[in-house]
């Protein structure tokens, strides 16, 4: 029969037992592995049968012994002790409160999904696990960050195999009240609700769930509510599923509610509100319209509201391919805006504007929300140096004139969560080397002295450490093919050669991630005889681990799953390469620290960041990666190798030669076939000989210096913690104060600053350049006058900065890695309305050596000199260089 309603019945805990109940909401647990042990001390089967979850553990205890637990001293006085370290936890100054400067006093950070912990599955891969580690770092530095996303009712799906290998999609629903969460109450007890007005009269309202991840909150919004209509339930549904309009509105729920829902919280909390906003990628976005609303019912036109909002926000974008970004019809758009919707008070077409694609190539009729995000941040970064980089290219078009090196985005590099992603073998080897109370310091803030310390632990105790984790690696994997095969239809006789599957003593490879094409999922197939022989070697065999989630709408990912699963099912090497279904964070904890060496193989540069390899690094397995992402900033021969790339792109992940020319491979068929052959040969001459390879002493010596400057090299640079603290000083504190600068008072200044200078811009100009330097007087370290006569309309030497720029030119008189310096207002105007500017040209270096001057637009709450896009150089008023001494010149 099936029941009508679902209610859960909530344990009662015996009252000695109480703490328990916060040591289960506070989601610390997930990354504490003491707080963990306790839990399964309270019941060790039932522990393993709720997966290691405590909120669904304490709901299965029996009462009877919950009242044995509640009489035995022993337990009582653990329980006291891990309450009372969470509550040290909770409330001691930590990194945050030791800095000076005035620091934000509370930070939003918004996501479409958030990956904490595999008991909350609200997250479908490295963007979520991301946001989930960034929340968690921020607690462990005691940086006062509120997480704003989606209750998603069915979270991402399930992924189970067909007979045949084709992946099959589950939606289990989760029932919010039996996951870590409480909602979000009124004073009244009431819980609190946020609506938002949707065209057509409808209305779309949403709860407000808590989750606690440590210090920091986390709000999720659920429109499954009773007061919705059956679609407006449905918003909330599951993650990146549905249509545009599905889309849309989860993203104008997202935003906009979740700014709604963060004023509620603070006003009932009493918790400071936000200085900072940070948009983790363009799903968030409408964030900055709802506060441009709120900014509006004060009185702020939106001009002076988009200045203000734009100053407190950061957005990080994380697609490094134009077809990857999120976009709407802009009609669409406008229906969910304006009168009889969102923000009636506001010209619809001011928000179209937002997120209007204005450069060349863009497309009138989409809005962008990347574009949006850009033009709603005044600060603004990519995952990795080399995702910065190619960012900056892709979004050159927003400032037209401007070279990409001058876009303004920067770069946070991605980092991971080591108490979350270091198996506890692992952490407590490192904590025996580092003395044991350093691993707080170590592993969360990235205190990089006792990182020096794991270069002390023996050889024997690292191999011994890596067998260990491989051969838990090898059971757990054993148990999994055998609950897939079994879910394939096979019969337990028929599974007998599991028990044979994988060997604790063969070098492990793993590869597992999300299957979107540029991923390579099959890359390793390309030569299924030479992988075959590299399986099947009989003094250096490799075994391979495989996992991974294909988008549910994208059959191509799907037909490479079932290409790979097929490759995998074959007797002839079926005990050593396995598919596991369900990739997800359980797996990916027992995955990373049990392989020797982490495969990422994306076709450069599309790997935003990637963030496996350094959760496989954490645990001192090795990385074997095509130079993208991370791996690209941090590579070293003493961490891993490099697998070859036929990009076509230099090392600084430019495009080589123009457009096309001098491209090294231009054919994806051959670049595959590239790669891949490199690939074996690293794993056949490189690899399997070294860590088969034994010493004197036995051990793979070479193999282990290796894992310990991973660990030791690597572990600093990837913590979570140092990405938060960069955060924290290059990004949250520069926006804090720009955001307490603009008052309203100044935010509309700012905006009619900015407004006079745009209209007057196409009459500013580069007069007329002079410098005392010939050809023939070019000495490396000579220093002469230059002399710029410039037009500035109707604007003033305070408004603008005037610049030389000089560096190495090209073989077409470009300048490359390009210097600026202002130069000084000298006098003017003179009668022609021209200003003098002078400043040294100081020639430093030798070889072909070119400069320039530009007019900028100058105020000093503009985070960047290109922030308006205007720029005036030599030339600009005709169109065309003017001859002789009016352009910028070249010294060869
Ligand atoms: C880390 C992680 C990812 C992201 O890995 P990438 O290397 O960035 O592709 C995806 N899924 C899970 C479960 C993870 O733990």
């Amino acid at each position: 029969m099936k029941a009508i309603r679902r209610i859960t019945v909530r344990p009662v805990l015996p009252e000695p037992l109480r703490p328990l109940s916060r040591l289960a909401r506070n989601l610390r647990w997930s990354w504490h592995p003491p707080t963990r042990e306790l839990f399964a001390a309270l019941d060790p089967d039932r522990w393993a049968a709720a997966g290691g979850d405590p909120v669904r553990l304490l709901g299965s205890v029996p009462p009877a012994r919950l009242a044995r637990l509640a009489a035995d001293e022993q337990f009582l006085r653990r329980l006291a002790d891990a309450a009372a370290d969470l509550g040290d936890y909770l409330e001691g100054d930590r990194w945050y409160q030791q800095q000076t400067g005035d620091l934000p006093a509370a930070i939003a950070y918004f996501s479409p999904e958030f990956g904490i912990t595999a008991a909350l599955p609200q997250y479908s891969g490295g963007l979520g696990i991301l946001a989930g580690d960034h929340l968690k770092a921020a607690s462990d530095l005691g940086a006062p960050l509120i997480g704003v996303g989606l209750l998603y009712r069915h979270g991402y799906f399930r992924q189970s195999l067909s007979h045949d290998g084709w992946q099959q999609e589950h939606y289990p629903v989760l029932d919010p009240h039996e996951l870590p969460l409480s909602p979000l109450r009124e004073d009244d007890g009431t819980p609190t609700q946020v609506r938002l007005a949707l065209p057509g009269g409808r209305e779309l309202r949403a709860r407000v769930w808590r989750a606690q991840v440590g210090r920091v909150p986390l709000l999720l919004l659920d429109s499954d509510v009773e007061e919705n209509d059956a679609r407006e339930r449905d918003v909330t549904d599951r993650l990146y599923g549905g249509g545009s309009e599905h889309r849309l509105l989860q993203e104008m729920l997202l935003g906009m509610g979740g700014v709604r829902a963060l004023r509620a919280y603070c006003r009932i909390t009493g918790h400071p509100d936000p200085e900072v906003f940070h948009t983790n990628e363009g799903h968030a976005g409408f964030l900055g319209v709802e506060r441009i609303r709120e900014l509006a019912v004060q009185g702020l036109d939106f001009d002076a509201a988009l200045e203000a909002v734009r100053a407190g926000t950061v957005f990080t974008t994380h697609t490094p391919v134009p077809a990857g970004i999120d976009r709407f019809d802009a009609d669409l758009v406008a229906r969910h805006f304006g009168p009889d919707a969102e923000l009636p008070d506001v010209d619809v077409e001011r928000v179209l504007r937002l997120g209007r694609e204005t450069y060349p190539g863009g497309d009138q009729a989409r809005f962008n929300m990347a574009v949006m995000g850009l033009r709603l941040g005044q600060r603004a970064n990519g995952v990795s140096l080399l995702h910065g980089r190619v960012s900056r290219e892709m979004f050159a078009g927003l400032w037209p004139g401007f070279d990409a090196d001058e876009v303004p985005i920067t770069a946070v590099t991605n980092g991971v969560h080591a108490p979350t992603w270091m198996a506890p073998e692992v952490q407590r080897l490192a904590a025996r080397a580092a003395g044991e109370r350093c691993t707080e310091a170590m592993l969360g803030a990235g205190d990089t002295d006792r990182w020096d310390t794991v270069a002390g632990i023996p050889d024997q105790d690292l191999w011994q450490l890596r067998g260990e984790l491989r051969g838990q690696l090898v059971a757990e994997v054993r148990s999994r093919l055998h609950a897939s095969w079994r879910q394939r239809g096979a019969a337990p006789a028929e599974l007998g050669w599991i028990d044979a599957v994988l060997d604790p003593g063969v070098l492990t490879i793993g590869f597992a991630r999300r299957v979107p094409s540029y991923k390579r999922l099959t890359l390793m197939l390309r030569d299924r005889e030479r992988l075959t022989a590299l399986l099947l070697h009989p003094e250096r065999p490799v075994q391979i681990v495989v996992a991974g989630k294909a988008h549910p709408a994208d059959d191509g990912g799907k037909r490479l799953v079932q290409e790979l699963v097929r490759f995998t099912d074959d007797p002839r090497v079926r005990h050593r390469i396995v598919f596991l279904p369900d990739y997800g964070m359980r797996m990916a904890q027992r995955l990373y620290p049990g392989c020797d060496v982490w495969l990422n193989n994306p076709l450069r540069p599309l790997e935003a960041c990637g963030t496996s390899g350094m959760k496989a690094a954490l645990n001192g397995c090795l990385n074997l990666s095509v130079l993208d992402g991370w791996w690209d900033e941090w590579y070293e021969a003493d961490f891993g190798w490099a697998i070859p790339t036929a990009d076509g792109r230099d090392a600084a992940g430019h495009p080589a030669g123009e457009a096309g020319q001098g491209r090294a491979v231009l054919d994806e068929e051959r670049r595959d076939d590239l790669e891949a052959a490199a690939l074996y040969d690293l794993l056949e001459q490189r690899i399997a000989p070294r860590f088969y390879e034994r010493g004197p002493d036995g051990l793979p010596d070479r193999w282990i210096e290796m894992v310990r400057r991973t660990l030791g090299g690597l572990g600093p640079k990837v913590l979570a913690g140092r990405m938060v603290r960069e955060y924290v000083t290059r990004l949250y504190a520069p926006a804090a104060h720009a955001h307490r600068a603009l008052d309203p008072g100044a935010a509309r200044s700012l905006a009619a600053w900015k407004s006079r200078v745009r209209a007057a811009w196409p009459r500013v100009a580069v007069d007329h350049v002079e410098a005392s330097v010939a050809a023939s007087t070019a000495e490396l370290g000579a220093t002469h006058a230059l002399r710029v006569r410039v037009r500035l309309g109707d604007l003033s030497p305070d408004d603008v900065e005037v610049q030389a720029v000089t560096g190495r030119v090209d073989t077409e008189d470009r300048i490359t890695d390009a210097a600026s310096f202002p130069l000084k207002p000298a006098s003017g105007p003179d009668l022609e309305d021209r200003w003098t500017y002078e400043g040294p040209l100081t020639l430093d270096r030798t070889g072909p050596f070119g400069y320039t001057v530009r007019i900028l637009p100058s105020h000093p709450l503009l985070a960047s000199g290109a922030e308006l896009g205007l720029l005036a150089v030599p030339g600009d008023a005709t169109g065309s260089p003017a001859a002789g001494e009016g352009t910028g010149v070249v010294l060869r």
